[in-house]
């Protein structure tokens, strides 16, 4: 006996279930143990950063990891599993922040560096333990207890000798530059963090006059919408090669952005260059000595604004380039907090928003304001806290990225990217990205180890532990993992005899990631230590063993790796550029990314807009796998709309399969039936035809899975529950009805089939189906089961009934067209096109309910041309009617490109409107290859046969109503008006499995249990 299934599936119970039974029975483990020594798969998984619960955008990628190890693991691969936890840098600190309440650097060290550290930590310890439960309610099969962490010291040794690698070639420098700068994190962000990273905000317009000096009455005017850099103005820009104009009020214009000026005098920007002026804010102690005079710049716009654009190399990137080609004074305004310095007056200590209101009454007063308003733009704001950004003048260390570029270039030109496109876009940012910012003001990261001195001007960077114990000068016994303030305390002896103190800054959390091929797998490592891995702040957090270099030999690259797009111009390019740098090689083979998740009406997810879902929410909704489903479905260079509707909309179409299954268990059942291998002898052709379509089933999704193209997947898997569903099982029920053992056993295998190989999808379902459905000596689990053989298919026969099915298809589709119900038979169907559908003509007939079916040209096709009027009445004048009547009388030929010769004027396929239809009397659907038509006439014998079926279909909605068992046997009385009926007492009573028809006195049909 089968265990029977209810009417619906409950996702969630059924999950549990299974969750609850692959731990007891330790599935994953059996699994494992199979494939231990088998061939390799080699995934890293991009580690997710343990600063929040998971969203349902992370489940995007948690379950295309899991599908392609479950589809690699049933291969017979031997796998890592190896999960990681991102743990250190800006995510975690503002996190931390504000769980502290803490705003502000200053706060930070308030509160004190140590204690914000062990906060840190903890923060990361309690998110990876939920984010953990989160990831295996999905579903995901990882090693979850040797999960590395990228704030481990063993991660971060790794990173220090790549660091010193780039030292010894020469491509570290300390970089004087304007930076993007977040006042509120007090730190300058990198070009990878940036884009994206914009909003729409509104802020001052302001048109402002610069006196020239000797030139009585004579103005530049500027236009600026940040009015905090007009006190760190020391020139004004003009494009040498425009037109500028003088007005009658005295101000210097470019003379394409004011049209409707009268100008006095017109001159070349050239001209204007050196002309000095007075500073708008030159009573400032830190204006002092500034000259402020007119410099030549060609890429002046001269779309917006004046013309002449306002220079403060303090506080602009281009700007501070200018300063550099024309020796221009660089004031800097504002601190790390964004805050003003002492010598900018009343403006000290206030933030660039909060001197916007003084600094415009000022001009005002002073009669230097042309024009005031506010714009709306788009401007970037900090990744992590949403403040808009400022440029800053700061010290970062950077990496140099042109060595790197071309052979990072080649690397890529390896990978084989899915969709394919993302490899271009790869190469797009490689080709533009800049020089590598890894510095960051900040306290939780990675310690750059880094040691500057004074005295001899080297720098000495420090490639491991052991390495910075040698030289250390004390501070070693507190050092017990290497974090700020710790590692802060232990200075180094310079190779002049000086001591030496480690920059504050720490790194960029994407050089914590990048390092992973290598941390992980044991790059150059002598000897293998076991448990080795959990090191610093992960002691006791993970039980991951550093291997030894061999291991990593065997390991690395990855085969494959799948991450979302942004991660190109993160993840994927700080491996890259790390591996590249170490090995000269990509550090994966293969890449699946995917796009973004949306809300189900297409808007972005936003926890403050309220239509953020979390995962454990999605979970608890939705169950796991029905968001697999979804995610599988989906084409991953698309955004996805995620939601409740879709998900619903998903679990109602998997009820055809559930439904199928429920059939065949109800049936089986009755029978007593024992599933086997492949059925036995004695097959019908529609037997043999699902037994190919299992196999074209088992091809394809292999196929698509090979490729890691899960909406092949899910095409292949659709089509197939469809045609097994609605054409296998629809055309046999009465098999079933009868105990027909091939038909079981068919059917049996194909349903077996379909869940072994949608098994990486739906891991839940498939094991709670696979333990009602298997045989006896199968293994206890779906994924204990290899993968089924791939063997060769009977295309022909896939093919002709694929055409059989088409050919019904558009039948359905001309019945529904002309209005007549499916359960009325009609005379006669006529299809062209579908030779190979020939053999089944008895199928399609009966399924269409016609009597007779022919293959021939559609004859039942009529073409009716129109003359287009606007075009032809003017061509054609008084001779119009003629030609209309000529068209209407079918009195015309086609001539090729699909005009008309009428009436001695050739007319083109514009000049003409060309409608097909069916002739009086049939109806007509077609596709590309294939034409239905059918006749809708009806005559007494064929209305008769209509009421018959409608009856039996009446009659069996009775017997449900009624609770009846499928076997039960009745009597039918009908109304006296249906005694013509009982014509075809013989075909009823099989039907609706009655002993007994006849009439009686009764108005509506009547049954009773035998
Ligand atoms: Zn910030
Ligand atoms: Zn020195």
């Amino acid at each position: 006996m089968f265990e029977t299934l209810p009417q619906y599936p409950d996702h969630l119970a059924l999950e549990g279930e299974v969750f609850a039974w692959w731990e007891e029975r330790g599935i994953f483990e059996q699994l494992r143990g199979r494939n231990r020594g088998g061939p390799k798969f080699s995934f890293m998984d991009g580690p997710i950063t343990a600063n929040n619960p998971m969203g349902a955008h992370h489940c995007w990628g948690r379950t295309l990891k899991d599908v392609f190890q479950r589809y690699k693991a049933l291969r017979g691969h031997d796998l890592r599993y190896q999960n990681g936890f991102d743990c250190q840098g800006l995510w975690v600190e503002v996190g931390v922040e504000r769980e502290l309440g803490l705003n502000s650097k200053r706060e930070i060290e308030e509160y004190g560096i140590a204690e914000f550290a062990e906060r840190c930590k903890e923060r990361v310890a309690k998110y990876a333990e939920i984010i953990t439960d989160q990831c295996r309610r999905l579903g995901m099969w990882m090693d979850w207890d040797n999960d590395y962490y990228t704030f481990s010291d063993t991660n971060i040794e790794y990173i220090w000798r790549f660091l010193k690698e780039c030292h010894e070639r020469g491509w570290l420098y300390l970089g004087h530059r304007s930076v993007e700068w977040c006042p509120r994190c007090g730190t300058s962000l990198s070009q990878h963090e940036l884009i994206n990273s914009y909003a729409e905000l509104t802020h001052p317009s302001l048109y402002v006059r610069f006196p020239l000096k000797g030139r009585e009455g004579e103005s530049l005017v500027v236009w600026t919408t940040t009015p905090w850099t007009l006190p760190a103005n020391v020139a004004a820009a003009v494009n040498p090669d425009a037109e500028y104009g003088l007005t009658e009020q005295g101000e210097w214009w470019a003379v394409d952005l004011k049209p409707d000026a009268t100008f006095t005098q017109r001159v070349r920007g050239a001209e204007l260059v050196g002309l000095e002026y007075e500073g708008p804010f030159d009573r400032l102690p830190a204006q002092q000595g500034v000259v402020h005079r007119v410099i030549p710049w060609e890429d002046v716009a001269l779309d917006t604004g004046t013309g002449i654009v306002h220079i403060a190399p303090g506080a602009g990137a281009e700007d501070f380039e200018l300063s550099r080609v024309h020796d221009l004074a660089v004031l800097t305004p504002i601190d790390e907090s964004g805050r003003f310095y002492e010598d900018y007056g009343e403006f000290e200590g206030r933030s660039t928003e909060d001197v916007e209101g003084p600094v415009k009454i000022e001009l005002e007063r002073r009669g230097l304001l042309v024009e005031s308003g506010s714009i709306v733009h788009s401007y970037p704001i900090c990744w992590r806290c949403s403040t808009p950004l400022v440029f800053r003048i700061a010290d970062d260390w950077m990496i140099s990225a042109d060595q790197i570029r071309q052979p990072m270039l080649d690397a890529n030109a390896t990978v084989e990217w899915t969709p394919d496109f993302y490899s271009k876009r790869m190469d797009d940012w490689l080709r533009n990205m800049g020089d590598w910012n890894i510095s960051r003001r900040r306290y939780f990261g990675l310690p750059l180890p880094f040691y500057p001195c004074q005295s001899c001007g080297t720098l000495t960077v420090i490639g491991s532990l052991d390495e910075l114990r040698e030289r250390a000068t004390g501070g070693l016994d507190q050092l017990d993992e290497l974090h700020r303030p710790w590692i802060d305390e232990v200075p180094i002896r310079c190779d002049c005899g000086d001591e030496v103190r480690r920059v504050t800054e720490v790194g960029d959390a994407w050089l914590d990631a990048g390092i992973v091929p290598f941390s992980t797998l044991g790059w150059q490592n002598p000897e293998w230590r076991e448990h080795g891995y959990a090191t610093g702040a992960a002691a006791g957090l993970t039980g991951a063993d550093l291997p030894d270099h061999t291991y990593w030999e065997k390991w690395y690259p990855a085969d494959w790796v799948s991450e979302m797009r942004e991660q190109i111009r993160l993840w994927f390019y700080s491996q890259c550029f790390m591996s590249v740098t170490l090995t000269g090689k990509s550090p994966y083979r293969a890449v699946l990314t995917y796009e973004k998740l949306l809300d189900e009406h297409g808007r972005e997810m936003h926890r403050s807009w309220g239509n953020a879902i979390d995962a454990a929410e999605a979970l608890e909704n939705i169950g796991a796998d029905v968001i697999r489903f979804m995610f599988c479905e989906h084409v991953p260079s698309q955004n996805m709309k995620f939601g409740y509707g879709p998900a619903g909309e998903i679990r109602r179409r998997l009820l055809t399969y559930w439904n199928s299954v429920k059939f065949f268990v109800d049936y089986a059942n009755v029978d007593g039936f024992r599933p086997g291998e492949r059925p036995p002898g004695e097959l019908q052709p529609l037997d043999r035809w699902l037994l190919e379509r299992t196999e074209q089933l088992v091809a394809e999704t292999t196929q698509q899975y090979e490729q890691y193209w899960s909406p092949g997947v899910m095409r292949a898997f659709d089509s197939f529950v469809d045609d097994l569903s609605n054409w296998y099982i629809r055309r046999s029920r009465r098999r079933f009805y009868s105990f027909d053992e091939a038909a079981f056993r068919t059917l049996w295998f194909a349903l077996a089939q379909a869940l072994r190989v949608i098994a990486p999808v739906m891991p839940f379902l498939a094991d709670f189906l696979w333990r009602r459905l298997r045989a006896e000596a199968a293994p206890e689990s779906v994924f204990l089961e290899p993968w089924p053989e791939v063997r060769e298919l009977d295309e022909e026969l896939l093919r002709e009934v694929a055409e059989v099915r088409r050919v019904v298809e558009l039948g359905r589709q001309a019945r529904g067209d002309a209005g007549v119900k499916l359960r009325q038979p009609l005379r006669r169907l006529v299809v062209q096109g579908a030779e190979l559908a020939g053999r089944h003509a008895d199928e399609i007939a009966e399924e269409l309910r016609v009597k007779e079916v022919e293959f021939a040209p559609v004859e039942a096709m009529e073409v009716r041309v129109k003359p287009n009027l606007p075009l032809l009445g003017p061509k054609l004048g008084k001779e119009l009617g003629a030609v209309r009547s000529a068209l209407d009388a079918g009195e015309f030929e086609h001539v090729e490109g699909g005009g008309v010769r009428v009436n001695g004027h050739e007319l083109g396929a514009d000049e003409v409107l060309v409608e097909r239809r069916a002739r009086e009397g049939w109806a007509l659907a077609a596709d590309d290859s294939v034409t239905v038509a059918v006749t809708t006439g009806l005559d007494d014998e064929l209305r008769r046969e209509g009421r018959v079926y409608e009856l039996i279909h009446r009659v069996n909605t009775m017997r449900k109503d009624a609770g009846l068992e499928l076997t039960d046997r009745i009597r039918l009385k009908l109304p006296a008006a249906d005694a013509d009926l009982l014509e075809h007492a013989d075909w009823i009573k099989e039907e609706v499995l009655a002993t007994e028809v006849a009439t009686d006195g009764v108005s509506e049909p009547e049954i009773a249990k035998v």
